[in-house]
């Protein structure tokens, strides 16, 4: 027998979402953003529960391969393009639209024989300043890409810095606007700009097609806290349930203390229970004492450190919590947006930190 940690992974949640993001989206066609093991649901899984989605969206050739592999015919986005020339005749062969993003990678593009017909994405910095063209290099990656006679469809993206958070998205979609009014050809090219923040907040950014990922996978892409996140947040599903059981218990008298570092020390009598969880299995290190958990449905929270195989928490208030008894970590009954705000982090990293060593399991 395993250990029994296990991720279970709801093929109905995911298919629930993709209408919640639909719904959004109005016309706009949606690239289900795959990327990270489709934050750690597994690639092949997610393409199949997310058929309906109009495209999807990776960054590995090898990802983009085992959708083909899987039978997916659907367009595939390369977010960040090809990264050497020995890439460029994956293009054709698997039908992939590159994202085509700086100087180097139009030069590559220009002189290669594609070995068939190639639908390109351009990139615009519109302020990021992560990936993305100046006007300038747009204005040249445009009219190289316009001349090769293998490239078919062009269209534009941006991505937005601050969708989730006070500067929205009107600084950066002003100036992408602007960028295309002075290049004559892209002014009505087909746009994608909105990832999940920017599909739910800024109906203004919808374009051709919207890129959401994090909403998917039934998490917010505004943080557990989330004012600013509407109330239809609240519809979405989490895809990804982590669960464990306790192993141990220990009774602890005050000023006895648990773990590593003795970090925690009990203040009165309390029982701790020891679950077979810890940062090997993806759950953070750093959540400190207080990071909520779910044992056998109830509410409690965890103490001390986390270790490389095992977490503690509190069970003093649940009696019938024993060895076996059924801890959730997140998911289901606890969003891993709000341990991810307890952690200090977002819900994105605990979902792609995943281990692989976790058992997956699927349900319907
Ligand atoms: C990851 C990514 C997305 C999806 O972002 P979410 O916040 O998960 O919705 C969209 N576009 C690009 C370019 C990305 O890299």
């Amino acid at each position: 027998m395993p250990r029994p940690i296990r991720a279970t992974i709801s093929a109905s949640a995911l298919q629930h979402n993709l209408l919640v993001a639909k719904a959004y989206a109005g016309g706009a066609k949606i690239w289900a953003v795959l990327k990270a093991n489709a934050y750690g649901h597994g690639l092949e899984r997610a393409a199949r529960a997310l058929e309906a989605a109009d495209g999807f969206a990776v960054l590995d050739f090898q990802e983009a391969a085992r959708l083909r592999v899987a039978g997916v015919q659907k367009p595939v986005l390369m977010l960040e393009g090809f990264f050497k020339p020995l890439d460029l005749p994956l293009l054709a062969k698997y039908s992939l639209t590159p994202v085509v993003h700086n100087p180097e990678q139009v030069e590559m593009l220009r002189v290669a024989d594609l070995g068939g017909e190639v639908d390109v994405y351009l990139k615009l910095n519109s302020g990021m300043n992560r990936l993305g063209f100046t006007v300038d290099n747009l204005r040249a990656a445009y009219n190289a890409v316009r001349m090769h006679r293998q490239v078919g469809s062009v269209s534009v993206m941006t991505h937005f810095a601050d969708a989730d958070g006070p500067a929205g998205v009107s600084g950066q979609l002003s100036w992408a606007e602007e960028m295309l009014r002075q290049i004559e050809g892209l002014a009505q090219a087909p746009r994608s700009m909105a990832n999940s923040a920017a599909l739910i907040r800024f109906p203004e950014t919808r374009g051709a097609w919207v890129r959401p990922g994090i909403m998917l996978y039934g998490c917010s892409p505004f943080g557990h806290a989330g004012t600013s996140a509407p109330p239809q947040m609240a519809e979405l599903k989490p895809a990804m349930t982590l669960q464990s059981e306790i192993i141990a218990t220990q009774h602890l008298q005050p000023g006895e203390r648990v773990g590593y570092g003795f970090a925690y020390e009990a203040a009165g009598e309390m029982t701790i229970g020891i679950v077979a969880c810890g940062y090997a299995d993806g759950y953070p290190r750093h959540a400190p004492t207080g990071t909520p958990v779910l044992v056998n449905g109830k509410r409690t929270r965890t103490v001390g450190r986390v270790s490389m195989d095992m977490l503690c928490e509190d069970i003093s208030d649940i009696p019938v919590a024993y060895i076996g008894t059924s801890v959730t970590l997140w998911g289901e009954g606890l969003s891993a947006d709000e341990v991810a705000a307890s952690a200090g982090t977002v819900s994105y990293e605990l979902l792609c930190a995943l281990a692989p060593r976790v058992p997956v399991a699927e349900v319907a």
